[in-house]
């Protein structure tokens, strides 16, 4: 989509204030030079020979300034030579009285009047270098959106789109989220005829809320709305209204409204709008910041309250992937009233995103989707873009005509562990460790039910943090967790650091971020789902929490000290009994971790049927069964 700039660069001034500088260098080389212009060339003659010819009485008049003594003689001392002639002077006191002496007729030069240009210079430069500075900083402020003027710092920052007919974007670009595209669909209804809805004294609603995890193609949904209603869309982000300058947000949220009025019927996208429409209540005790964001805030609820053209209608969008923290008032009736959830796309919009996809890279024949859509559960749509971006890249760097499955199951893990660091090389004991603890996660994990089965074990090490890990494929599309596969979770994320207890009889820290996902798990069942005995179906944790972020520290619900007492004790427990399980599980295969630990630490990676038969030959002890 073109993007056109409602106001013009600075370039042009900028240009201006270059030229008068030029000018004015110019200026300052003659203002230097004319005086000595004035003098034409005469011949030096050392300061002694200057005082010989005084005492000789051969001088008649001399002209003294600050820097040179011009002396004129009474004749030429041989024919044809010069009777001007020119000597530095020297600190020397006597000279007037000297000359005096000898009958010379000497003059000095008026004391140095203050030259016309350099008092221009002085008045007018250092105005020159304030505005230039001034502008620095304005253009500076003014960086992202672009299009900011010298001193204009309130002009709205709102990229604009006007969808044509070859760049737009439309539902059809959009896959995987359908529900939101029905509830959309109803919005390009309302752009599209205003008129019908005005007639029945439909109110048409003012703002529509975007909430999901960042991704799953918000800004894209909206641009499609846009592209579908065939009306101006205006871009900003939340974070560009708040800035430098207090009360430059909510002019800038004025300006924006006045804009889109012009405009309407149009769409206003406000990307992150958590960046502005975070909670006041919440935020109390933050320092800093506060006042502008609430001014902002202010500005957009009083400007939205305030459109009502029912014929022209300007339909606000945001979007964010942190609804919890928003202000109330953002989402009372006539503001943000709808909410329409953007979530992961499921196996069968996963499949659709990867088709679309797919059509703009070369894809082998035979190339099966299905398995790939499989293999992403938990995957947003810009993943699964990026997916497919990187098997292209794959692709093209082994010289392949085109995407061939394997190089799709390769960009999978790439994008799920990070990429490929070659460069790091891990210590033979370091990577010994690393084998036996990914083999301890994926014998407890193909033992435990829930719904997935061990497909990989790789002790290279990716990305950033990863030294080795342990791929484990959902056999099913799963919305719903019993408390057992929770439980078999918690366990197999145990395994690692158990397998490292059994066989080293020690621990090292390539455990922290296993124990702080099965700490997690742990904390949802007791304090989300209900699922503990002693502690009831109750909720103890705040609804929401960070949902979308996959972090479940919510905050707890008001308990008594008691209460709190028994839900850490459920925990605890819980993540102990998995603790015990996963050790008596590695015990009681201890030779299967032996053998494949030697193997991986030979191979490096283990997949597909040699995985399968290895692990095949595990067995659940008694104890450590899962009563389903
Ligand atoms: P969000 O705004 O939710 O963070 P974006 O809309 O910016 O996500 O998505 C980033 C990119 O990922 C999009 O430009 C698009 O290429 C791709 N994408 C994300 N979700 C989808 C989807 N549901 N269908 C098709 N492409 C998607
Ligand atoms: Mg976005
Ligand atoms: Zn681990």
């Amino acid at each position: 989509m073109p993007i056109r700039q409602d106001d013009n660069r600075p370039t042009r001034r900028f240009g201006l204030i270059n030229l008068l500088l030029i000018g004015l260098g110019v200026l300052l080389l003659f203002s230097n030079f004319l005086p000595n212009n004035s003098m034409q060339q005469v011949p030096r003659v050392p300061y002694s020979l200057f005082i010989d010819q005084v005492n000789d009485d051969t001088v008649s008049r001399a002209y003294i300034t600050q820097d040179q003594i011009r002396y004129e003689l009474k004749e030429p001392p041989a024919e044809g030579a010069p009777t001007v002639l020119a000597t530095t002077p020297i600190f020397d006191m006597d000279l007037p009285q000297r000359l005096e002496q000898h009958g010379v007729e000497f003059a000095a030069a008026p004391p140095q009047k203050p030259n016309f240009f350099t008092t221009l210079l002085s008045w007018v430069v250092p105005p020159l270098i304030f505005i230039l500075v001034l502008q620095f900083f304005a253009r500076r402020s003014g960086m992202g959106g672009g299009a900011q003027g010298a001193l204009s710092f309130t002009k709205s920052k709102a990229r604009v789109y006007v969808p044509d007919e070859e760049s737009r974007v439309t539902f059809a670009d959009v896959a995987g989220v359908d529900e939101a595209k029905t509830e959309l669909t109803e919005i390009v209804d309302f752009l599209k005829k205003p008129e019908r809805y005005a007639a029945i004294g439909a109110r048409i609603p003012k703002g529509v809320l975007l909430v999901g995890p960042p991704g799953t193609g918000k800004t894209l949904l909206s641009k499609a709305v846009a592209g579908e209603a065939g009306v101006p869309f205006f871009i900003i982000s939340g974070s560009e209204f708040v800035e430098l300058f207090v009360g430059a947000g909510a002019a800038r949220v004025r300006d924006l409204f006045e804009e889109a009025k012009k405009k309407a019927p149009c769409i206003i996208f406000i990307d992150e709008l958590d960046a502005i429409g975070k909670s006041r209540s919440g935020s109390m005790g933050v320092v800093g910041g506060n006042d502008e964001r609430e001014q902002t805030l202010n500005q957009l609820l009083t400007e939205m309250d305030g459109f009502s053209a029912q014929d022209k209608p300007v339909i606000v969008l945001a979007a964010t992937n942190q609804p919890e923290t928003l202000d109330a008032a953002l989402l009372r009736p006539g503001r943000f009233d709808r909410q329409v959830l953007v979530d992961r796309p499921d196996l069968s919009g996963r499949r659709t995103i990867l088709e679309i996809y797919a059509k703009k890279v070369k894809l082998a024949e035979g190339v099966d989707l299905d398995r790939i859509a499989q293999a992403t559960a938990g995957f947003a749509g810009a993943d699964l873009a990026n997916l497919v971006n990187e098997a292209a890249l794959l692709a093209a760097r082994g010289y392949r005509t085109a995407v061939e499955q394997g190089d799709l199951n390769e960009a999978i893990e790439r994008v799920v562990a990070g990429l490929e660091k070659k460069s790091r090389v891990l210590q033979p004991d370091e990577k010994k460790v690393v084998a036996y603890h990914e083999v301890g996660h994926a014998i407890v994990g193909h033992l435990m039910p829930g719904g997935s089965k061990v497909a990989k074990i790789s002790i290279v090490p990716r990305g950033m943090s990863a030294l080795g890990y342990t791929l484990q494929l959902p056999t099913e599309e799963r919305f719903l967790n019993s408390k057992e596969d929770l439980e078999g979770q918690i366990t197999t994320l145990l395994g690692g650091r158990s397998a490292e207890e059994v066989v080293f009889g020690e621990v090292t820290t390539g455990a922290a971020n296993d124990l702080q996902r099965a700490t997690d798990i742990a904390e949802q069942m007791v304090g989300t789902f209900g699922m503990s005995e002693t502690l009831g179906p109750l909720a103890y944790d705040k609804q929401g929490g960070s949902r979308f972020l996959g972090g479940p520290s919510n905050p707890r619900r008001v308990v008594s000290d008691s209460t709190a007492q028994a839900i850490d004790k459920e925990v605890r427990g819980l993540v102990d009994r998995a603790h015990d399980r996963a050790l008596s599980i590695l015990h009681h295969n201890r030779e299967l971790l032996e053998t494949i630990s030697q193997k991986i630490l030979d191979k490096e990676v283990i997949e597909g049927d040699e995985l399968k038969q290895l692990l095949a030959s595990s067995t659940l002890p008694q104890e450590a069964a899962l009563v389903a």
